[in-house]
């Protein structure tokens, strides 16, 4: 046995977290929005993500989704780093195909829905996984099917967004993101946008999926949710990470005045 076979062996096969972020800063021109963001998400877990708005949390979201590209430090989902090759101590940047690639695993949510409007709701799931991934008609509408099912929604396969709320909507839009079986969701205050009453149909299918096993990193003021289902909540300010820590606790005894101040505000 060799030294790699007994660590796998003796189940100390040092498994990445699912995203690590080190030291990540992003600028838009001379506005420094994140400023050193270092945290993980190991598989299987949530992570909560809360602070004021412009505190940077969509602008990290969307860095981890190749959306926007990190000014420095590193961040690396499911033990890659994102838009780079490592080789012989440089990087390299991704070709396309390879970036295209690694935003396939990672799914995402945004506060407004962004459903193709000329499309059912089985049409808007199954459109990425036959263009992208270029399954077969059947297996991409039987798919989605099972997925439109699991969110509820077996009633509607057949209904424009259009003549769905808010909520069913929002639901769509997370089956539509699991139809490309990712293994990292995001989402970005994914309830923010919806009436009060259809706030919860939408977090009982995020709690669904965290019950699952899905690695999700959630921008909310739910705290609710975050107490109930997260593993770890961040409290982020002005691009740092001001104060993270188990939910329950952070939430019940925040040790930074502006935390404090923030929870003071949402709860
Ligand atoms: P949050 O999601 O916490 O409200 P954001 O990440 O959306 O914060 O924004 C943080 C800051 O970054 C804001 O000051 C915003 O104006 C700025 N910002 C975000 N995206 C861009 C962009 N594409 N160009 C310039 N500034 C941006
Ligand atoms: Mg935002």
């Amino acid at each position: 046995m060799t030294a790699s076979e007994a660590t796998v062996a003796s189940g100390h096969f040092p498994v990445p977290p699912m995203v690590r972020a080190e030291g990540v800063s992003k600028s838009f021109g001379s506005n420094e929005v994140l400023k050193g963001i270092s945290l993980e998400v190991k598989r299987g877990e949530v992570l909560c993500l809360v602070g004021p708005s412009g505190s940077g949390k969509s602008t990290f979201l969307r860095c981890i989704n190749h959306l926007e590209v990190v000014s420095a430090g590193r961040l690396s989902v499911d033990g890659e780093l994102i838009g780079y090759r490592e080789a012989n101590g440089k990087l390299y940047e991704l070709r396309p195909r390879e970036a295209a690639r690694q935003r396939r695993d990672i799914g995402m949510v945004f506060q407004r829905f962004n459903l193709f409007p000329h499309m059912t709701a089985m049409q808007n799931v199954m459109e990425a996984p036959l263009r992208v991934k270029g399954e077969s008609k059947a297996l991409a509408e039987q798919k989605a099917s099972d997925l439109l099912d699991r969110v509820g929604l077996a009633d509607r396969q057949d209904y424009f967004p259009a003549h769905l709320s808010g909520g069913q909507q929002q639901r769509v839009a997370i089956a539509r993101a699991l139809a490309m079986e990712p293994k990292l969701m995001l989402f970005d205050e994914p309830t923010s946008a919806l009436d009060p009453e259809l706030v919860g149909e939408v977090l009982d299918v995020m709690k669904g999926l965290a019950a699952d096993g899905m690695t999700m990193i959630v921008v909310t003021h739910e705290m609710g949710f975050a107490r109930e289902v997260a593993d770890s909540l961040v409290f982020m300010d002005a691009g740092v990470v001001v104060e993270t820590g188990d939910p329950a606790e952070v939430l019940a005894n925040p040790q930074h005045q502006r935390t404090r101040a923030f929870f003071s505000k949402v709860l």
